[in-house]
């Protein structure tokens, strides 16, 4: 055998898995079927401004291990996520604080606003029983209608009363003038792009791009003891059990001619008749700025579309629900079984992971396999 460890996937699972076992003197082959290395966070430079072009990525943690961990690879600059929404031209901030609440209500004073809540919550007597209802108990009937609504059904493609409840119960509310959208220690955007810094963490590791496991898995099998998989788990077993599904998102993405477009990273467009959920305009992630520090004469936008996933498209978002749920734990028991190849990451074990989550979830690895 040639290499101790083939991992399938070059995205930040794979990525920390390759850097730990080189340095414990593993040899690793790292292939992915893509053109490029980062799975989904990859970025692409055009006109100097880092793309992200599988959707915008914004590093947030409150796991310290985790936050010194990634800054080996990059220094992170200091881009705070405060999303802007736009309800028909009216614009409000996010999340939900004390300039939103001024804004619709014309309220002053923290008291004012809490009132105006506790009035319009009113109307919800007893435990919310879907989205609807959880979002009017949290922040009232005004905001769910201008804020929430639209954008929730649009994004998922259901009636907010036909959502379950805990979708809307990460999103904050605060009597503060606090525009921060995460609660987390630490935040930003890796300086030199998402691409460089998974680069740097595969320094010195064989890399096979445009290489599909499945295509050449045979000989692929034959070269290494061991196989890290971080690609879709149903695809490993051929869909032999039926397909796990995703929602997608189609990114429609322009360079335009102009310096500033929104003034922000992310506007939500929150309206039903909208068709895109919002626009994110890549050079705010690094405040407009090339590497020297100059400011950009030109702009990418990217609009998002949030659709329903079928067979071929690309994988986002795994679908938690029960149907999901129990194809997949059929789907682990039969990995389990597979002695030679551990699956992990965002597709590898269906879970919707953050990066941070990601990260730690391939550091344990590490822990225990190396
Ligand atoms: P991936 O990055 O998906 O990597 C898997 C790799 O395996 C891919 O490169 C793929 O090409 C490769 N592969 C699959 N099958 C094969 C095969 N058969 N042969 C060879 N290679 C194969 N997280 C945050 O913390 N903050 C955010 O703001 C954020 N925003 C997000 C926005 C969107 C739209 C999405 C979808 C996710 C977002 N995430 C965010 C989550 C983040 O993308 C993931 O946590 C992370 O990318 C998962 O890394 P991974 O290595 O598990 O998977
Ligand atoms: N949401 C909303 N209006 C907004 C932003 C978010 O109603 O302007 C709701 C929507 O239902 C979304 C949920 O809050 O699914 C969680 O938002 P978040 O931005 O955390 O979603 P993510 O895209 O990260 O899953």
């Amino acid at each position: 055998m040639k290499y101790d460890y083939l991992i399938v996937g070059s995205g930040l699972y794979g990525a920390v898995f390759a850097h730990e076992a080189k340095k414990a003197g593993k040899s690793v082959l790292v292939i992915d079927k893509r053109p490029n290395i980062a799975g989904n966070v990859y970025t692409e430079d055009v006109e100097g401004i880092h793309v992200h072009k599988y959707g915008a990525h914004i590093f947030h943690t409150n796991n310290t291990e985790v936050w010194n961990y990634i800054t080996q690879f990059a220094t992170f600059n200091r881009f705070t996520n405060s999303p802007v929404a736009n309800y028909h031209g009216e614009l409000f901030s996010l999340p939900f604080n004390m300039y939103t609440f001024n804004k619709m209500w014309g309220v002053v004073t923290p008291e004012e606003a809490a009132t105006k809540i506790a009035e319009q919550r009113k109307e919800i007597t007893g435990k919310p029983q879907n989205l609807e209802e959880q979002a009017i108990s949290l922040v009232g009937r005004d905001i769910y209608e201008k804020l929430i609504k639209g954008y929730t059904e649009k994004q998922w493609g259901r009636d907010c009363k036909d959502l379950p409840s805990f979708i809307i119960k990460r999103l904050p509310v605060r009597l503060t003038f606090d525009n921060n959208y995460f609660n987390a220690l630490y935040q930003g955007i890796p300086i030199g792009g998402y691409t460089q810094m998974v680069a740097n963490m595969l320094e010195g590791i064989e890399v096979r791009l445009n290489t599909d496991y499945f295509e050449h898995r045979s000989e692929l099998d034959a070269l290494a003891e061991k196989v890290i998989y971080t690609g879709p788990i149903d695809a490993y077993f051929d869909y032999k059990l039926g397909t796990l599904e995703y929602r997608s998102v189609r990114f429609e993405t322009e360079l335009l001619d102009q310096p500033n477009f929104q003034g922000n990273a992310a506007v939500n467009y929150t309206d039903r008749e909208t068709p895109w959920t919002r626009i994110i305009e890549h050079k705010w992630f690094e405040f407009g700025k090339d590497s020297q520090g100059n400011d950009l004469p030109k702009t990418v936008i990217s609009r998002e579309f949030s659709s329903e996933w079928k067979p071929g498209d690309e994988p986002y978002y795994p679908v938690n629900d029960d149907k999901n749920g129990a194809l997949y734990t059929q789907y682990k028991a039969l990995a389990a079984q597979e002695s030679k190849v551990i699956f992990g990451g965002r597709l590898g074990e269906y879970k919707y992971y953050d990066m941070d989550a990601v990260i730690a979830s391939a550091l344990d690895l590490c822990k225990k396999e190396l």
